[in-house]
């Protein structure tokens, strides 16, 4: 398994979407958003090396989680590292969100990408960077009224950009 790097994990978060999720906040990103919640995830070479292991076997021993958010950072920055978790808990029947800086269009681009291999898994996706001029606290699960809640299966049917009805997200 290729190594993954993060700044930690969250075992019952209720911030990083409905429900009580895992969270998992990735090591790096390059974009340096002005405001940015996480700045000490920026350094790629910060944080620590990911047991993904020890990750699985803590979210298989929790029957309260509904799902699994990998955050960050940025987490398309590690898609390679990050494809082997994000199957394993497809495969638990769990819902798999990803937070990212780019935007769905980005990440579809290339269907040969790790990055796209990344996206399928995913049920849900939040895109779009933090912008400080549209901050907005009263969204639920965004910083940004920029950013958007994607449905990803829907998505990459119909092959263009569609927000979730879901009302857990919305
Ligand atoms: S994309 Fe997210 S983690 Fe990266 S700098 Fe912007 S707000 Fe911070």
């Amino acid at each position: 398994m290729m190594s993954l790097r993060i700044a930690g994990v969250v075992g019952e978060s209720i911030t990083d979407g409905p429900g009580y999720r895992y969270t998992v906040f990735v090591q790096g990103c390059h974009r340096h958003c002005e405001g940015c919640h996480n700045p000490s995830t920026w350094d790629p070479a910060g944080g620590r090396e990911a047991d993904v292991a020890a990750m699985l076997s803590e979210i298989r021993g929790n029957p309260l989680l509904r799902g699994v958010t990998i955050s960050g950072g940025e987490p398309f920055e590690q898609a390679g590292a990050l494809l082997e978790f994000a199957r394993s808990i497809k495969e638990l029947g769990l819902e798999l969100a990803l937070y990212s800086g780019s935007v769905f269009e980005e990440l579809a681009a290339d269907t040969t990408s790790d990055r796209y291999a990344l996206l399928s898994l995913a049920d849900v996706l939040v895109d779009g960077e933090f912008i400080m001029a549209r901050r907005n606290l009263g969204l639920r699960f965004m910083g940004s009224e920029n950013q958007r809640v994607i449905d990803v299966p829907a998505s990459l049917r119909e092959g263009r950009a569609v927000e979730s009805r879901d009302e857990r997200w919305i």
